[in-house]
């Protein structure tokens, strides 16, 4: 690729991210002498990752790319809640990394224990070590298991939060469809910042569908600590003619605000108390979802501040704390959704960035908008989706109220469009 071409490429793929709310680079160049030896490794082979991999080689072939993702196979969370509320199975939300080998992208299977800044390399479990010239962290969330007296890891694993997908995902939709009549499954909401809030909202439509077809005498308690949430107000309403909601017989119950705070969670009796008074709900299932932060790895190379995840410049996603390590997807605090489809969009930018440090282009300022859709399901025919639109100002994204893209519609287009949207994300990066 011509310097002239890369440079035309990059301003176009500016130009897609402007556009849309999905990012194509398709315009692949030929090996320049400055990239051909430069070596990008990326941690984490998530929607984040993964798509900084292959933006990376379509932007430029030459860059050397290694990603290295602990799971072979892996399990999309947008989409696990329909496997939870039956609509489909496991096996359907699991993506594989041929397309990325067959792009020129060294895949490496292994856990990445830490980062040593100073001297440019990883080190894995056996203790091998891997160098790189940039480094690319995506290692999404961690669960705080400080947060909550009495639910831990251990705990998770009989009571599963199903918040990061794989055998969590089964355990819940294998609990609700052996829930016995007339049974409670608990859903609790947690302060703070978490993976796409929409989808805590689709879990429960999608658990409170399942009740109303095959267990209508069973209920939905949903506690949300969040007292006002407009969010969830699009949800009620929807809920109020698909399920009840707000009769004295509806199939969902909702708790908000200061009742719902989770004070401990008693696993064996399946208990959680709530409230300054401690009040007892009893469930047969407890989907607890646990506060949230940036992932281990981001933690231990002193990449998260005070906030729990990690500050970056949001058009690079390159850390303020640490230079020359970028961190992208939810683990990033870039101003963006915790959502897949902004991992998709901040990995474009970040694959840019590099791409010019890696040719020794000056780094180009430039006005960038990301509109940003989330697309849940409430049933198989009722499908929710949520527009927000981002500028970059000052070096900060910020989401613009009323913008002319924001919104929210609903319907059986809206399930059409979600069942679509998820596919082609996960073609687009996965294949
Ligand atoms: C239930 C649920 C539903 C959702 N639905 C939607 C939706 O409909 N639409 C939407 O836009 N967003 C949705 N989201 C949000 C979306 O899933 C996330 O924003 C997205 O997955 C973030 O991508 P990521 O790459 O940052 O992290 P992840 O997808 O979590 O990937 C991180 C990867 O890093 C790997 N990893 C971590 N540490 C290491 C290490 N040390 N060594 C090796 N590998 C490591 C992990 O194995 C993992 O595969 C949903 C989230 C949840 C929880």
């Amino acid at each position: 690729m011509t310097d002239l071409k890369r440079r035309r490429f990059l301003q176009l793929g500016t130009a897609a991210l402007l556009a849309s709310g999905c990012t194509t680079l398709s315009d692949a160049g030929k090996n320049t002498a400055k990239t051909r030896k430069f070596h990008v490794a990326i941690v984490g082979g998530g929607y984040a990752g993964a798509s900084t991999a292959r933006y990376l080689k379509e932007i430029d072939p030459a860059i050397q790319v290694t990603l290295i993702e602990y799971d072979k196979v892996y399990a999309t969370a947008p989409a696990s809640n329909w496997v939870i509320g039956g609509l489909k199975p496991f096996p359907s939300i699991l993506a594989k990394y041929r397309k990325l080998e067959k792009l020129g992208v060294r895949v490496i299977h292994d856990w990445v224990t830490a980062v040593d800044v100073a001297g440019k390399n990883l080190r894995f479990e056996d203790g091998s070590r891997l160098g790189y010239d940039r480094l690319v962290l995506a290692p999404g969330i961690a669960m705080d298991w400080q947060a909550i007296e009495g639910y831990d890891e251990k705990t998770a694993q009989t009571l599963p939060h199903g918040w990061i997908p794989g055998l969590q995902t089964q355990a819940l939709s294998r609990q609700l469809k052996e829930m016995r009549r007339g049974g409670v499954y608990l859903l609790s909401r947690p302060e703070g910042d978490i993976s796409c809030p929409q989808a805590f909202y689709e879990r429960a439509s999608l658990v409170a569908n399942y009740l109303a077809e095959h267990n209508r005498a069973g209920k939905l308690l949903l506690l949300d600590v969040h007292a006002d949430s407009a969010l969830r107000a699009h949800f009620e309403a929807l809920w109020e003619n698909l399920f009840g909601f707000g009769k004295q017989r509806s199939v969902v119950e909702l708790i908000a605000g200061r009742d719902a705070r989770l004070r401990r969670v008693d696993a064996v009796s399946r208990v959680v108390f709530t409230g300054a008074i401690e009040e007892r709900h009893r469930a047969d299932i407890v989907n607890v979802v646990p506060p949230q932060k940036a992932g281990a790895l981001a933690q231990a190379a002193g990449l998260v501040d005070a906030s729990g995840w990690c500050p970056v410049h949001p058009a690079s996603g390159e850390s303020t704390l640490v230079e020359g390590i970028h961190v992208v997807g939810d683990a990033a605090n870039s101003g963006l959704a915790r959502h897949a489809g902004c991992a998709n969009q901040l990995a474009a930018l970040c694959a840019r960035s590099i791409v010019q440090i890696a040719s020794e282009e000056p780094q180009q300022e430039q006005a960038i908008r990301i509109v940003d859709t989330v697309d849940s399901l409430l049933t198989p025919d009722e499908g929710l989706s949520r527009t927000r639109s981002y500028q970059l100002r000052n070096g900060v994204f910020v989401h613009e109220e009323g913008d002319d893209v924001d919104g929210v519609s609903h319907g059986k287009r809206e399930a059409e469009r979600a069942r679509r949207s998820w596919q082609q994300l996960r073609q687009q990066i996965w294949g």
